[in-house]
């Protein structure tokens, strides 16, 4: 018997597969209100899963709890019982089934939704029109093993409903189990829906939290280009309040739209929906960044927006144009350049690098071994194995091109490392270097040939220079002689021009030789004591006569507060300052010259002097003065005439005041005078030094001591005369020998007071016959004292001699006065 309750089911209703029915009732308080509907109707119930779990039970009857399911064997039947109603049973009707051991069970089925989940039983009963039939029971009591008079006792408790009681009953039940199935599946669709929209919400709260907090700016904007709602980091990337941005439009931010363009370009996001592109904002304080836009046509409810995700790409413009620099320095450097992997293949390389070695493209190149660039491939090998130990190579190398050729390379490799210090390539660097090499041989070979040329014309100068004086030490020296004759007065004149002549021959040599040893870097500066009040009264004792002969006036000033006391070379300091004195005499005719000196600075022992010495004279044309102290400079033709002079004084006094460290200059009007100032500093003395008396300097060869026995040895005939005659003169006694042989064995016969030992001579020169006369001294322990005479005018040369037995030297052309001094020297000191 079933009654069809089914108009009440929905189609496609939702299943909920994990829902028991446990889960839909409110067990405590429906199993409360079947209790009271037991005791007011005594008609019991259960409320079963479909596990089988009862739920909720009232009216239990002893015949069932005690018996039938108390016995296995009798449950079996139950649980039949129980399969049979829960199965197959359409929702909204009961279904009655008459158990195995004789007893009506009715069922109805609570649905949720489609699904079927539990069973409203009523069970164990009969129709009161039915006649229990006691012996079947007795029988069954029998064959369980209940007890007799209990189980039938338990049987007369059995409720007996007339069939209308029980389809009324069943009636009330399926109500209950469609109220339960529509409340149950009622409330778990509103829980789901409760927990669908608390999703929601939540998902809501996460969107807007990952909006607010999202580092790109976000911007909702209408059609017309309000902003109608931005994000945190919109306000922030633009320097905005939220209320203040929100007033604004996107042509206030973004320079690159306006009232004409903003409507295409949302005409164009509505066609496209997205667009990806990149835009420069400006910030609220004016400042402008680029940014990167990606704008989504978005509709709702029927509104058109446009919503923008901004990012500033500041920091990726930094990065990209560091990079591109990167690349262009790498790219377009003018060094061949590559970049080689950990196994020595080329994996990048530059222009640079394509054109050095002849390749037209990078694909020629990459993918190739280091090797392949190299002449020999084990110089490749040998740079890698460096690289590996050192980190880094530089030097030369033989490469060869695409097409075979050779060439040398200059390159310097290097590891690459990454952050972690991991090495991961090669860098190198190269440069064809053929061209240099080829111009550095060159260049060596030229430097070689002009050093030698160098040489030679040093030594031309030597040469020539030894050559020259010797005969005009024969002129001068015979024209000394020629002095001491009775002349008529034509013959003093052309004797007078003959000095003259040969003087002027003679300063010329001397400044040559002067100037080329400085310009070779030969002159050696000393440094002595002196006196500067003293050598300025020498160096105008040897000018005065002529400054008088010439009618001039001299004053010199050398105030009170200059230090007298100084140390440095003083002949250079002489010789510059003579330069500009007799300068001064040759071109003054009338007026004067003041020389004075000035203390330009001090510092605790240096003194900074400054001498200047100024003329009356003729004055320099500003066109000479320009280059005044360059060599061969003078004013013009005629001047030469006039004067005299090489025109090298100035620039042997422009390069010795460089070499003691001072500085020359000259002011000049023409026809008014000249001034030329010399700065230079020098030491200043504490201690006093011995004033030189310079009488002598100016007397004659007379000797006062003893007459002396002389040995001298000259090759020149026509010196050797001349030193015999004026030594004569002077009252000594002279022997000559004409080389060094001869003058060792003239000294070993007789007994001479000194030798005067020419240095360049034939046979034995001066310097061995002076060795030899020193060794054989050594077993006589006698020591005759010997002078030099050179014509080395070279200082250095001059003092080698001292150190080759020679106790003094003189150069040729003889300075008698020096002779004599030298000679008066060597005799004291042997004494
Ligand atoms: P020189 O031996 O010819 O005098 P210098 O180098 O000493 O060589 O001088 C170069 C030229 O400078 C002289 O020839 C002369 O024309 C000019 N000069 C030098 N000093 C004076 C001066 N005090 N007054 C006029 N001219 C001078």
């Amino acid at each position: 018997m079933t009654q069809d309750l089914k108009a009440d089911a929905k189609p496609g209703q939702q299943d909920f597969p994990d829902v028991e029915l446990a889960d839909v009732i409110d067990v405590p308080a429906l199993q409360e209100m079947m209790d009271d509907y037991y005791a007011l109707t005594g008609i019991g119930v259960g409320i079963i899963d479909l596990k089988g779990n009862v739920l909720i039970g009232t009216g239990w009857q002893d015949i069932c709890v005690k018996f039938h399911r108390a016995v296995p064997e009798s449950c079996v039947f139950c649980r039949q019982s129980d399969t049979s109603l829960s199965t197959d049973v359409p929702s909204g009707t009961f279904k009655e089934y008459r158990c195995k051991n004789n007893m009506w069970d009715i069922s109805t089925p609570i649905m949720l939704g489609d699904r079927h989940i539990g069973n409203i039983f009523l069970g164990q009963f009969l129709y009161e029109d039915e006649e229990p039939d006691y012996e079947l029971f007795r029988a069954q009591a029998k064959r369980f093993g209940y007890d007799e008079t209990e189980y039938l006792a338990a049987l007369d408790q059995v409720p007996r409903w007339s069939r209308e009681t029980v389809r009324k009953a069943m009636s009330f039940y399926a109500k209950l189990a469609r109220m339960i199935s529509k409340a149950g599946y009622n409330n778990i669709i509103l829980a789901e829906a409760l927990a669908r929209s608390e999703r929601a919400e939540e998902e809501l709260r996460f969107t807007r939290i990952s909006v607010e907090t999202a580092s790109d700016a976000l911007f909702w904007v209408d059609a017309e280009g309000r902003f109608v709602d931005v994000n945190e980091a919109a306000c922030r990337t633009l320097g905005y309040s939220r209320e203040a941005l929100l007033q604004l439009r996107v042509p206030d931010v973004n320079p690159s739209f306006n009232d004409d363009t903003w409507p295409d370009h949302f005409a164009e996001l509505r066609q496209c929906g997205t667009l990806t592109f990149e835009n420069e904002l400006t910030r609220q304080d004016g400042r402008v960044f680029p940014v990167e836009i990606v704008a989504n046509y978005v509709k709702l409810n029927d509104r058109e927006l446009n919503c923008s995700f901004v990012r500033n790409i500041s920091e990726r413009k930094r990065v990209e144009k560091k990079l591109w620099l990167l690349n262009h320095v790498f790219y377009s450097s003018i060094a061949a350049k590559s970049i080689a992997g950990l196994d020595g293949v080329i994996t990048e390389a530059n222009d640079a690098f394509l054109n050095t070695w002849g390749f037209h493209s990078k694909d020629e190149v990459v993918g190739r071994p280091i090797a392949y660039f190299f002449n020999d491939p084990d110089d490749a090998a040998d740079i890698l194995c460096a690289l590996n130990k050192t980190g880094r190579w530089e030097g030369e190398f033989s490469a060869k091109r695409g097409d075979g050729s050779g060439f040398i390379a200059y390159g310097l490799a290097t590891q690459v490392r990454d952050r972690d210090g991991q090495m991961i390539a090669y860098q190198s660097a190269c440069m064809d270097i053929t061209e240099q090499k080829r111009n550095a041989a060159e260049l060596a070979q030229a430097k070689e040939a002009a050093e030698a040329a160098n040489q030679a014309k040093s030594e031309f100068l030597a040469n020539i220079s030894h050559e020259i004086r010797t005969p005009i030490t024969g002129i001068m020296g015979m024209a000394q002689l020629l002095e001491l004759t009775e002349l008529s007065t034509d013959q003093k004149q052309y004797l007078e021009a003959i000095q003259l002549s040969s003087d002027n021959l003679l300063n010329l040599i001397n400044d040559l030789l002067d100037l080329s040893k400085i310009e070779a870097g030969k002159i050696e500066l000393e440094r002595t004591a002196f006196s500067l009040r003293g050598s300025i009264n020498d160096l105008l004792r040897t000018q005065i006569s002529q400054i008088h002969a010439k009618g001039l006036t001299i004053r010199t000033d050398i105030p009170a507060g200059i230090p007298d006391h100084l140390t440095g070379d003083q002949l250079r300091l002489k010789q510059i300052l003579l330069n500009l004195v007799s300068n001064a005499i040759k071109f003054t005719d009338k007026g004067g010259i003041d020389i004075s000196v000035a203390l330009e600075e001090r510092q605790h022992d240096t003194a900074l002097l400054r001498f200047s010495v100024a003329d009356t004279g003729i004055g320099i044309k500003p066109k000479v003065l320009a280059k005044i102290f360059e060599p061969f400079t003078q004013a013009d033709t005629s001047t030469t005439r006039n004067f005299g002079g090489t025109g090298l004084g100035l620039a042997i006094c422009t390069r010795l005041v460089d070499l003691m460290g001072g500085s020359i200059n000259v002011t000049s009007t023409e026809g008014v005078g000249s001034t030329f100032q010399v700065v230079i500093p020098f030491a200043v003395n504490d201690l006093q030094i011995e004033r030189q008396e310079n009488k002598e300097v100016l007397q004659s060869l007379a000797w006062e001591g003893p007459p002396l026995n002389i040995l001298l040895a000259e090759d020149h005939e026509v010196n050797r005369k001349l030193f015999v005659l004026l030594l004569q003169q002077a009252g000594h006694t002279l022997e000559t020998a004409a080389n060094g042989r001869e003058a060792v064995g003239k000294w070993e016969k007789n007994n001479f007071d000194i030798i005067l030992m020419d240095v360049q001579m034939p046979e034995t020169d001066g310097i061995e016959a002076t060795r030899t006369i020193r060794e054989r001294e050594m077993e006589t322990e006698g020591h005759i004292p010997i002078i030099a005479l050179t014509a080395h005018a070279l200082r250095e040369d001059q003092e080698n001699f001292l150190g080759q037995g020679f106790d003094g030297y003189v150069s040729k052309p003889l300075n008698l006065t020096a002779l004599k001094e030298q000679m008066r020297h060597c005799l004291k000191r042997k004494v």
